[in-house]
């Protein structure tokens, strides 16, 4: 399989360029140059396969023979490992409004959220891909939360890579802060800007500019727009559906997604396109609702950050969205190109009535407040004693007409405890993943928010290692 820009300015790629590049060099984001689709006998046949085999089978056509069949699995059986559900992402059927809802729990990675799916097996792929074809990288990241943890989790340890996360100091939640501190491995280097999110990204953006500090130190990239976090997610659309279905292709599965950047539904898109029967996909916003109001008008609008209850959903500007533009578009990287000069130059883009009416068969699209994330985990913790984590608790509340819709549960609820004992007066007990992590030593540098003090940070770390 071969990989293009959603842009048109990249020539084609194989896998594992396009898995190193992350970004395109063209600004774009990288796809597959065709989406393979399944025959039912496929499905059906999948249908009872373990999560690890599943992976396998579905990652298989899109790696091509870049990676020997027997190095995939092993890579894949490593990733998944270390998760605490043998099942790695189990459905859980709980009593609600008088019948059942399904939830899709992700949460049983080494940081508690989903974002692990994706980012142990890349972990795992680019220290294969080092070894095999020799080579270092330095990951430098910033984050507001989740990802950062999870990317540390990926690669702790592994040595041709190193890894820089910045975070605000005192500006994450507490056990964000700690399951990133408390990796002591000598290859993570977490650093605590003192300023803010904007301000940590922004130092980011400027020394990936530095094109000559970018090349001698081999610097990387691990961001949501990186094709493999979409691929490895796609993965667990097929396996609820196998365990839903039994395998049966007459019967379609609904699902709702709690979203920021599109990533994750965008994952659930791309399994129905492979012919996945799915149903509906709802997509299941906070207050930050530009991907709810363009799918309600066809407008693409920014509009302002709010800060919410579900602080890994508040972003504005979705970075996968431009993937799903391109298919909306008829894979015509001209017109991509078009759309996002409208957005840059005017702040909003808007798609023809039959692209509008394409997206409304796609997605249904609800925003939800933070008083009603707050009522849902109230109400299904009466109705079951289950707790939800807010994030997951916008994906119920947003598909509440829906009660068929199997709801994607992103992060364990012990990560979000203020919103749960506002929400229920009480908290969740941390998974094992969480459990002990206020009293690990931790290590941390401390940095003005300065280009000039993070270079000498970076240098005078790497020169050391
Ligand atoms: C990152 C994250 C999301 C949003 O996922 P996207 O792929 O950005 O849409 C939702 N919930 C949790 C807990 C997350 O960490």
């Amino acid at each position: 399989m071969r990989y293009i820009s959603t842009r048109g300015g990249v020539a084609p790629v194989g896998f594992a360029e396009a898995l190193m590049m992350g970004l395109g060099t063209d600004g774009g984001l990288l796809v597959p140059e065709h989406l393979p689709t399944l025959a039912a006998e496929r499905l059906r046949a999948w249908s009872g396969l373990s999560f690890q085999a599943l992976a396998l089978e579905v990652m298989t056509p899109f790696v091509g023979d870049e990676i020997p069949r027997d190095d995939l699995a092993r890579l894949i059986e490593r990733s998944y490992a270390g998760f605490s559900h043998p099942e790695v992402t189990p459905l859980r059927r709980v009593p609600e409004g008088g019948g059942e809802r399904i939830y899709l729990e992700l949460f049983h990675g080494p940081t508690a959220a989903f974002k692990d799916v994706a980012l142990q097996l890349l972990g795992n792929l680019f220290e294969f891909l080092l070894e095999r074809d020799g080579g270092r990288l330095n990951i430098l990241g910033a984050t507001s939360g989740d990802t950062g943890s999870a990317a540390i989790y990926g690669v702790r340890g592994k040595p041709r890579i190193n890894i820089f996360i910045l975070h605000p100091k005192g500006r994450v939640s507490p056990v964000q802060e700690r399951q990133m501190t408390t990796v002591l491995d000598a290859n993570v280097h977490n650093v605590a800007v003192r300023g803010t999110f904007d301000d940590c990204q922004h130092l980011v953006k400027t020394l990936f500019r530095d094109l000559d500090f970018k090349a001698r130190h081999s610097l990387g990239a691990v961001n949501s727009i990186n094709w493999l976090r979409i691929l490895a997610q796609t993965v667990y659309y097929f396996y609820a559906w196998g365990r839903i279905s039994g395998g049966d292709p007459a019967r379609r599965v609904s699902f709702a997604v709690p979203t920021g950047n599109f990533g994750d539904v965008f994952a659930g898109w791309l399994a129905r396109r492979m012919g996945l029967p799915v149903e509906r996909l709802v997509i299941a916003t906070n207050r930050n609702d530009i991907l709810t109001r363009f799918v309600a008008t066809g407008t693409y609008a920014k509009g302002e950050v709010f800060h919410t209850l579900s602080p890994a959903m508040d972003i504005q500007v979705a970075s996968n969205f431009e993937r799903y533009l391109y298919y909306l578009l008829g894979q015509d990287p001209a017109a991509v190109r078009a759309k996002l000069t409208d957005l840059e130059q005017t702040g909003q883009l808007a798609v023809e009535p039959a692209q509008h009416a394409q997206v409304q068969a796609d997605f249904a699209a609800t925003a939800v407040s933070d008083a009603e994330t707050l009522a849902q985990i109230r109400r299904t913790f009466d109705a079951s004693g289950y707790i939800l984590c807010p994030h997951t608790a916008v994906g119920a509340a947003a598909s509440r007409d829906r009660p068929d819709a199997v709801v994607l549960a992103t992060a364990h609820p012990a990560k979000f405890n203020e919103a749960v004992r506002e929400a229920i007066g009480r908290e969740a007990p941390p998974p094992p993943a969480l459990a002990g992590l206020m009293d690990k030593p931790v290590r941390c540098a401390e940095l003005d928010a300065s280009d000039a003090a993070l270079r000498a940070h970076i240098d005078s770390t790497l020169d050391r290692a």
